[in-house]
């Protein structure tokens, strides 16, 4: 049997740690026949909640879950861990403003950035769900460098890339996997521009242009992205308005996606959105933690080149660009940079 590889997952006591772990355990990531050490993360405040979990991960008894390791210190956590998926993040409090949050979670990610520098493989590979995503991993990454390069940190924009999938496929009344090259575009948060001009539908046997099988352009330019959150931009909102609680079950499931094609790769002809550091492409400042389309061959990931942007589309992108600049400042400053 191979050595297993180590998955780490932060705030695994949380919503979305509770629907992350099963999937990675049972072999939605890494395939059925990899094995995995799964190690838990969380506040020590929460060690009993993990245990819990811990246990019930157990009780599933899955054959290629090889250990089930409960912490609540980074040095345990980031010990030569393959993967890392950082979820756990100060949560929004009411009254706490957009500032303070950044800086609170931004002082996480600097020390896990730290502790990934000072226990984990060079070949560590992490995606950031904890908000605000693009910036905790710009952040992480700063203070792991020299030891895991850049480009071995991600921020998800999955389930917005999924989010518009699923619309577009309504819309053109065809099943979701007959939907592809989908584009998010920058930040995870509501300035993410969902781009479907260069998406592909499969109708009746066919590729067709995504708006051509939508039908609908002006659906695509306002419903599709924002209005009244039923799509894509606030589609976050609408379900804690629903549920009373927010997404987890799809945030976990679009971060297995996100790390599944890391590992497997992108079918040929086929890109998805992940926010990597920026190489400059497209104008966007080098470095930035961008969602971008990529391909990915031998886990290397590639920024897709050369796609035509309109008028609509650059003023969308300059908007997120803006936002992500100010967030990186902001981080920067409160890690007294
Ligand atoms: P969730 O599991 O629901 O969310 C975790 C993080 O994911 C939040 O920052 C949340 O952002 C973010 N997120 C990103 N995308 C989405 C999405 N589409 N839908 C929902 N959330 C999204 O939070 P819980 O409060 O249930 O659990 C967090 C856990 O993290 C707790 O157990 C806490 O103790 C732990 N924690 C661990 C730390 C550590 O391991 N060092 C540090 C701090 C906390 P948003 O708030 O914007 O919704």
């Amino acid at each position: 049997m191979a050595s297993p590889l180590r998955v780490l997952v932060t705030g695994a006591a949380g919503q979305i740690g509770y629907s992350l772990v099963l999937q990675i355990a049972k072999g939605d990531v890494f395939g059925k026949e990899t094995p995995i050490v799964l190690v838990l993360l969380d506040i020590p405040p929460m060690a009993a909640v993990l245990e819990g979990v811990q246990f019930e991960l157990t009780d599933c008894a899955l054959a290629n879950l090889t250990g089930v390791e409960a912490v609540t210190n980074e040095k345990d956590a980031f010990t030569n861990i393959d993967y890392a998926f950082l979820v756990g993040a100060m949560p929004r409090k009411e009254g706490m403003e957009r500032k303070d949050l950044l800086a609170a979670n931004v002082r996480i990610f600097k020390s896990q950035g730290a502790a990934l520098a000072e226990f984990a493989k060079p070949t560590t590979k992490v995606i950031v769900v904890g908000n605000p995503a693009n910036t905790n991993a710009f952040i992480c990454a700063k203070y792991a460098a020299g030891k895991i390069p850049a480009r071995n940190f991600s921020a998800m924009t999955r389930l917005d890339h999924n989010r518009a999938s699923a619309q577009v496929a309504i819309k053109s009344g065809v099943t979701v996997g007959n939907v592809k090259n989908v584009i998010i575009w920058g930040n995870h948060s509501s300035t993410q521009f969902p781009d479907v001009s260069h998406a592909k539908v499969n109708k009746n046997g066919s590729e067709v242009d995504a708006v051509s099988a939508v039908g609908d352009s002006a659906w695509l330019q306002s419903g599709f992205i924002s209005v009244r959150g039923v799509t894509v931009q606030k589609r976050g909102a609408v379900i804690i308005e629903r549920r009373k609680l927010s997404s987890a079950m799809s945030a976990a499931k679009a971060a297995c996606d996100h790390i599944h094609d890391w590992y497997k790769g992108t079918p040929a002809g086929s890109f998805v959105s992940m926010a990597v550091p920026s190489d400059g492409s497209y104008g966007i400042p080098e470095g930035l933690i961008f969602s971008f389309p990529v391909t990915i061959s031998n886990g290397e990931w590639k920024i897709v080149q050369g796609l035509e942007l309109n008028d609509f589309a650059k003023e969308k992108i300059a908007v997120t660009t803006k936002e992500l600049l100010e967030e990186r400042d902001e981080a920067l400053a409160a890690c007294g940079e």
